[in-house]
């Protein structure tokens, strides 16, 4: 409903047809923001979350969203679970590899902090951001799927203020 109010506010209506008026960063963030083609990445539990979120109970494709296997057909990441030393390289790689504008969303407690591994791990990594930068963090041990959907709610709002120039 707000994407079509978004749209309709730009049309003016001309004989013969309609026009559509519009700024270019309008119409790219709106195009980007609801196309989010995310990598399929689960790390560890809060993975089961981020699969119950794309499953049909709460069919993330609603919102424009679709998992891809490969880092160059997607412009999300959304890391659920811990990153440990071993993985963080394969992290940024993959992160390179993707489509620009890319975004980050951190899933969870671990990805946000390293959670329960902050004290007393030689492992694991504590926080993404020290790996990617991240767009969107979502507490939670493990988030449930609508806190994720909130999450990309808020990336959406994020890309929306985003300009083409500025970037
Ligand atoms: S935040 Fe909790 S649920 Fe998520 S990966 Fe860490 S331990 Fe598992």
């Amino acid at each position: 409903m707000d994407l079509a109010k978004e749209v309709f506010q730009h049309v003016e209506k001309l004989p013969g047809g309609n026009l559509i008026l519009t700024s270019t960063d309008k119409l790219f963030n709106w195009a980007r923001s609801n196309s989010l083609w995310y990598l399929l990445f689960g790390l560890k539990c809060c993975a089961i979350e981020m699969m119950a979120a794309g499953a049909s109970r709460y069919d993330m494709d609603r919102l424009g969203l679709m998992f891809r296997a490969s880092p160059r057909q997607t412009d999300l990441m959304i890391v659920a679970g811990t990153v440990t030393a071993k993985m963080a390289p394969r992290i940024r790689l993959l992160w390179e590899q993707m489509a620009e504008p890319r975004y980050v969303i951190a899933m969870g407690s671990c990805s946000i902090t390293g959670g329960a591994f902050f004290y007393d791990s030689y492992a694991a990594i504590k926080g993404v951001d020290e790996v990617v930068p991240v767009d969107v963090y979502i507490p939670g041990c493990p988030p449930r799927p609508e806190a994720l959907i909130e999450g990309i709610l808020k990336l959406q709002e994020k890309i929306k203020q985003e300009s083409i120039v500025r970037r």
